[in-house]
């Protein structure tokens, strides 16, 4: 339960300094208190609330469900909507914003240095420059001072995985003005609610989400960074001292106030600038004169609904999609091993307790295949190495897609499948821990989402002219190859980590293959 602030407050200052929230604020143009609804809890541990025992006028009582409705004309100023082409949009990928959302997500362990407050550092371009990342206090103060060790200690320990949406909102932002460490932006609840899917929430009242939403704003602008970075071609070697990585500038609250007379926060907005940071990789002017960075990438609309809604279930799934946003790129050779995936997903301690401690293993390899399920069913499809992850280690799921919808061609499968030398049904090879840890993955297929063409475009740069790219696969080039190589479709199937119906269909011309599976098809079959 909140509490709220009645008319006859005499303005005593009493109960300011009672609220361990601080969640008691001084109006300094209407002259009066007010209480933040987001961060009011309403003294659960206590019969009598705090700022009530210290109030000698009554005039602190508990606010009642709001009944009735006035509609307020002081709501947030509308913007437009990132996501213009309602799929994607371009975001700020440097790797600030990736290491943010890489240290929000995977909480590796912070560093301390003699008296200094907890920091984590980032080594980049081996060795030869640094990121460094501290708390701040209080993310709306002009001159953030860090957060002591101890504070530091408990606020990683509460890092919310779903704020990395918020730095991804805010870099996506940040591409759509010409100099973002100079211009801010504002954004309101309604439109941060839309992208994270928070709006088909029923569950949660209108109070719960604008006191997430602030809690996950607070979160990213509470992020300190300094850089060193070393020389790079053209661009100069520069170190950036520290600076938010976004500086919260304003937080404004809306209240409605209801038949009865009770005020209730009905939106917030939030005025934000991009750090300095973006001076140097978010920079138009400076990249043309190839003195600067330019670095962005795509962000699907989808990803962070998906984050919103499994980041408890699936936090490894998780872990894995926000490294991947800023690992893949559109028709590259993505090689991962699953060791690599494994430590993303779950941090170093458990792959190594894992592979020590006898019997671990199986829980570790459960959730990861479940995970892995998880991305390929928000639409990255796992491509399997043949040599290193063929088919009986594969999940089971994997294999399990393989069995036709249609009765006689289910039976001629499982007829099929008898005569292997593992069937779908034996129970998984006992080396199988041990061969995934030298298991690798080609890449992702990527989702139509992934794949939807964004009309940003970084400016122009003279370029040496590149290389021309290679004529396209055409069905019969495919189906030749493979008779080249003595595969038949199922083995060749196999080798791509696809069924064996999706290269039937790319022989008879069924469908256009993307540049991604192109390159895949030139690597197995060498052409
Ligand atoms: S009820 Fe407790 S948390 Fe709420 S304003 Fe009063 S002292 Fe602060
Ligand atoms: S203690 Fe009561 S009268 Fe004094 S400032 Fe607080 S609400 Fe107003």
């Amino acid at each position: 339960m909140t509490y709220t602030i009645k008319n006859n407050c005499i303005l005593c200052d009493s109960c300011q300094p009672q609220c361990p929230n601080g969640a008691i604020k001084s109006d300094t143009e209407q002259e009066g208190y007010w209480i933040d609804p987001t961060l009011c809890d309403g003294c659960p541990d206590l019969a009598v609330p705090r700022c009530v025992e210290a109030c000698s006028v009554d005039s602190l009582i508990p606010l009642q469900p709001k009944k009735g409705r006035r509609k307020s004309s002081l709501l947030p100023p509308a913007i437009p909507n990132i996501f213009l082409n309602g799929k994607t949009t371009p975001f700020a990928s440097s790797m600030v914003i990736w290491e943010a959302c890489n240290f929000l997500a995977q909480r590796p362990p912070w560093q301390t240095e003699g008296d200094n407050p907890l920091f984590y550092a980032r080594p980049v371009h081996r060795g030869r420059g640094e990121l460094r990342f501290r708390l701040a206090m209080d993310p709306e103060s002009k001159s953030p001072i860090p957060m002591p060790p101890d504070e530091t200690t408990i606020a990683v320990a509460q890092f919310d995985i779903r704020a990395a949406c918020i730095h991804l909102i805010f870099a996506a932002y940040a591409v759509t003005v010409d100099c973002p460490w100079e211009q801010e932006f504002v954004l309101n609840d309604q439109h941060i609610e839309k992208y994270l899917g928070l709006d088909k929430r029923k569950d949660l009242t209108k109070l719960d989400k604008l006191t997430l939403i602030k809690s996950l704003v607070h979160q990213s602008c509470q992020l300190l960074v300094a850089l060193d970075w070393p020389r790079q071609g053209k661009v100069n070697a520069f170190s950036l001292g520290e600076q938010p990585v976004w500086h919260l500038i304003d937080t404004q609250y809306y209240f409605e106030e209801d038949s009865q007379g009770y005020r209730h926060l009905i939106g917030l907005s939030f005025t934000v600038k991009a750090g300095v940071w973006a001076r140097h990789f978010l920079n138009k002017q400076d990249y043309r004169n190839q003195t600067a960075f330019y670095q962005y990438g795509t962000l699907p609309q989808s990803l962070l609904s998906e984050v919103m809604g499994s980041w408890q279930q699936h936090e490894g799934a998780i872990r894995l999609l926000l490294w991947l946003l800023f690992k893949l790129r559109l028709g590259g050779d993505h090689r991962l091993t699953i060791r690599t995936l494994l430590r993303i997903a779950y941090g170093e301690t458990k792959v190594a307790e894992a592979t020590t401690v006898r019997g671990t293993h199986k829980r570790l390899l459960k959730t990861f295949e479940s995970d892995l399920e998880t991305i390929c069913n928000y639409g990255l499809r796992p491509l399997f190495d043949p040599d290193t992850y063929p088919s009986e280690i594969q999940p089971l799921w994997v294999r399990a897609a393989h069995i036709p919808d249609d009765v006689d061609a289910a039976l001629d499968f499982w007829i099929d499948d008898a005569k292997q030398s593992q069937s779908l049904t034996d129970s998984a090879p006992k080396d199988k821990w041990q061969r995934l840890m030298n298991a690798r993955i080609l890449g992702f297929e990527l989702s139509e989402h992934w794949q939807h063409t964004v009309r940003h475009r970084a400016p122009k740069r003279r370029q040496a002219p590149s290389a021309p790219r290679p004529e396209r696969l055409s069905a019969g080039m495919i189906k030749a190859a493979r008779q080249r190589h003595n595969f038949t479709q199922r083995a060749l199937a196999e080798r791509l980590g696809k069924s064996q119906s999706w290269v039937r269909d790319i022989e008879n011309g069924r469908f256009s293959l993307s540049y991604h599976d192109q390159l895949l098809l030139r690597q197995t079959l060498t052409i």
